[in-house]
């Protein structure tokens, strides 16, 4: 495959072809369907920093360090353990066999802590997948969250280039450390999700080319890749948002180099385009994660601007994305939707 062709041609012969094989791949691997995870937001919570995102923690302030206004400040929720529980019981009745529970770096969210949730989550549901997506921890913390029962985890590389992932984050986030916490998860058996923002800044050629590559090389089992949208309150929230249409291509060349891989419709597509996941599906990708979340903190997980989010009952979202794959052709399962080989 000619990557350098594929990610620069404006010839639209060449990525509709490009997506038609992606999906020919997709579809001899998993078949013509697409799984569901619910995705509960258990915290906006987070002692990161990065540039980009807007639960940072600085979020509560402007760029030059003085606090906001009050009605820009970021209100801050955690979830309860109880909670996060309700969630996963709406879930399961509406045909749910995954939960992923994400949050920003929350120091509440201790060891002990996710492993009781995790524990009871498995008791309950034993017939589900439980995916962690709660930043980078030590290599013994992973392991005891692997031990409580967790399956997957997700925690996108964000770039590949060890210069480009300095200039997204503070310097005392490291690039190192965060593709030694990818090493360590999948050491330890978790089915591991890696991914990055299409179009954040600093974002090249060149270290788009490095992603692929650390993608063809690793094989994350799962691959999260979405727009970067610029978000109120960041360094970074006068920049241009990432192209829907070069996610698209990205999904189908992932899809190419990786043909077993798990590939989310994410929702920072469907934010920025309101046909954005069914485009994505159309160009090799075979997951969904609807929102589970209580209606009342969606809006408060403000990763970025007008973040997709309904307001609307999960049974009601759970339903609507269900018909919008039907409408494609997908068949929408009550399955786990584990990794193949
Ligand atoms: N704290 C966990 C972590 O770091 O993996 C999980 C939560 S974090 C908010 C989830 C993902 O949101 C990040 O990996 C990042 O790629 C994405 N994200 C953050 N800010 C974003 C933005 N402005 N636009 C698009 N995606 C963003």
């Amino acid at each position: 495959m000619d990557i350098d062709h594929l990610l620069t041609t404006s010839d639209p012969v060449a990525v509709d072809a490009l997506k038609a094989e992606a999906c020919r791949l997709r579809d001899a691997v998993y078949g013509r369907r697409v799984f569901m995870r619910g995705l509960i937001e258990i915290s906006n919570h987070c002692r990161n920093n990065c540039l980009y995102c807007g639960i940072r923690r600085d979020a509560d302030r402007d760029p030059q360090g003085a606090n906001c206004p009050p009605g820009r400040r970021l209100r801050r929720y955690r979830l309860t353990p109880q909670q996060i529980l309700d969630c996963c019981r709406t879930g399961y009745a509406l045909g749910f066999r995954t939960f992923v529970l994400q949050g920003g770096e929350d120091a509440w969210f201790t060891d002990e802590v996710v492993c009781g949730i995790v524990e009871a989550i498995k008791r309950q549901y034993p017939d589900c997948a439980v995916t962690l997506s709660l930043g980078e921890r030590g290599r013994e913390s992973f392991r005891r969250l692997r031990d409580a029962g967790a399956d997957r985890y997700l925690l996108r590389h964000e770039t590949a280039d060890a210069a480009h992932y300095a200039f997204l984050h503070p310097a005392e986030m490291s690039f190192d450390h965060r593709m030694q916490c990818l090493r360590d998860l999948r050491d330890l058996g978790f089915q591991v999700g890696a991914g990055f923002m299409v179009g954040s800044p600093g974002q090249s050629l060149a270290t788009l080319k490095k992603d692929l590559r650390f993608i063809e090389d690793f094989k994350p089992e799962m691959v999260g890749i979405g727009p970067f949208i610029p978000a109120a309150g960041t360094p970074f929230e006068n920049e241009r948002a990432g192209s829907v249409e070069l996610t698209l291509r990205l999904l189908a060349i992932i899809r190419v180099l990786h043909p077993s891989v798990l590939l989310p419709a994410t929702s920072a597509l469907g934010t920025m385009h309101p046909r954005g996941r069914e485009q994505a599906i159309a160009a090799g990708a075979n997951v969904v994660m609807p929102n589970l979340s209580p209606q009342d903190t969606r809006a408060l997980y403000s990763i970025y601007n007008n973040k997709l989010s309904t307001g609307s009952e999960a049974a009601e979202s759970a339903a609507d994305i269900r018909l919008r794959m039907k409408a494609i052709g997908m068949d929408v399962p009550t399955d786990r939707g584990d990794y193949r080989k």
